[in-house]
């Protein structure tokens, strides 16, 4: 078995590639793509085993390097970014952080979004400044902020769109024509968009992460990553920090995300109906101040949204009166949407982003963000939005 399967024909559209692109069957002639729940591989000779380590990169070797599985789902996710190679890790945070340590090293610079995970402001405000990297952050949505900051020379760009919580949109073909203009790395955090919605490379992004934690799995199973880009990048860069740091993806969680692949086009779809359907009802309620949703034309970057993505997708916040006590109560009094951090979930997820996910953001710069105390974030799942409009309409009540 080679380390990438045979690309499907050409004439594969989409649905077809997410549905059947890069399987390869074993000797048994399987249906479905086989688990391969192995760390190693064995050698009929000591030849062979030489020959495999000359790395000849046609054979697997060790899980570490590549395993037929997550061979598998890599090139599945590959042809349905459109991307030249493909590789998966063991969570999202591994992906980001593998995609900028790579290839940064001490005495270069990182511009970012000041929009991002919290996590992702962790790798750019504390480990990379301690590696000699030094970062700065912008308000995305400012072009005039961008062009002062990258006038300064810069390595790489990092950005997330739509951002987390607050859904900001960047303009992604207008930063990455910046970036370029400076010779950086235009890197893109892809996951509130996902796969499906909005196709960065194709919007002039050099670099692609995931969580694929969101929705590539969509159904609250497991942990993983990818990074997506040009051969030039993993060559130089990314297979090889990759091997030798070892944030590889369980061939189990690779066996799940490439069956995920397969249906994420319905529940992505289906998500954004619903998450639409739920921005809707709670612009409409009295005790709601606030909506935010780049599918809603009172979104002020829903035009951007429209121009660079195909759907709105799956996350909604609002402002549940104006307390933290206010939002508390909401979400207490919800009886069928569940209160957790993840998101991208088939189940309807709501959580509270100044106290879990942003907490340790300090509370200046959490206001910077718009990421108030009465702020909740909604994960739409594929329920019938009839039953969650209900819960969160008797749920508002109880404020
Ligand atoms: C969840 C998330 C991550 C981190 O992914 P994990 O799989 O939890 O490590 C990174 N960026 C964004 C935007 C996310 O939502």
């Amino acid at each position: 078995m080679p380390l990438t399967p045979p690309p499907p024909p050409a004439s594969w559209r989409p649905r077809t590639v997410a549905t059947r692109g890069g399987l390869q069957r074993s000797q048994f002639l399987e249906t479905d793509e086989a688990l391969f729940m192995t760390s190693g591989f064995v050698y009929r000779t000591a030849e062979e085993a030489e020959a495999a380590f000359a790395g000849d990169g046609l054979r697997f070797v060790y899980s570490r390097y590549a395993n037929p599985t997550v061979s598998m789902f890599e090139e599945r996710l590959r042809l349905i970014e459109g991307a030249a190679m493909c590789r998966a890790t063991a969570s999202g945070m591994a992906a980001v952080f593998a995609s900028l340590a790579c290839f940064l090293k001490a005495g270069d610079r990182v511009v970012a979004s000041r929009a991002l995970f919290g996590s992702c402001l962790h790798i750019l405000n504390q480990i990379l400044p301690r590696l000699g990297v030094a970062t700065e952050l912008v308000d995305g949505r400012d072009l005039a902020a961008w062009k002062k900051a990258l006038a300064k020379g810069v390595r790489a760009v990092f950005v997330e769109s739509p951002s987390n919580p607050t859904l900001e949109i960047i303009d992604l073909p207008a930063v990455a024509a910046l970036a370029h203009a400076q010779g950086a790395l235009l890197i893109v955090d892809n996951v509130f968009a996902s796969p499906l919605l909005q196709k960065p490379l194709a919007l002039g992004a050099d670099i692609v992460v995931y969580s694929t934690t969101k929705h590539i799995d969509g159904q609250g199973r497991s942990l993983g990553g990818a990074v997506l880009g040009p051969k030039k990048f993993f060559d130089d860069h990314l297979l090889m920090f990759l091997r030798h740091t070892g944030p590889a993806l369980s061939p189990f969680n690779a066996w799940l995300l490439v069956k995920g692949l397969e249906t994420m086009e319905l529940r992505v779809r289906r998500q954004c109906e619903v998450a639409l359907a739920l921005a809707r009802f709670l612009e409409k309620h009295p005790k709601v101040p606030r909506v935010l949703y780049p599918g809603l034309a009172s979104h002020p970057q829903h035009a951007l949204a429209a121009r660079q993505m195909s759907g709105f997708g799956s996350v909604v916040c609002f402002e549940a009166g104006t307390t933290k006590a206010d939002a508390f109560r909401v979400m207490n009094a919800l009886r069928l949407i569940d209160i957790s951090n993840n998101l991208g979930d088939t189940k309807s997820l709501t959580t509270h982003p100044a106290t879990t996910t942003h907490q340790r953001v300090p509370p200046a710069e959490r206001a910077a963000l718009g990421i108030s105390e009465s702020l909740i974030r909604v994960s739409a799942g594929i329920e019938d939005e009839a039953d969650l409009i209900e819960d969160l309409s008797q749920a508002l009540k109880q404020m």
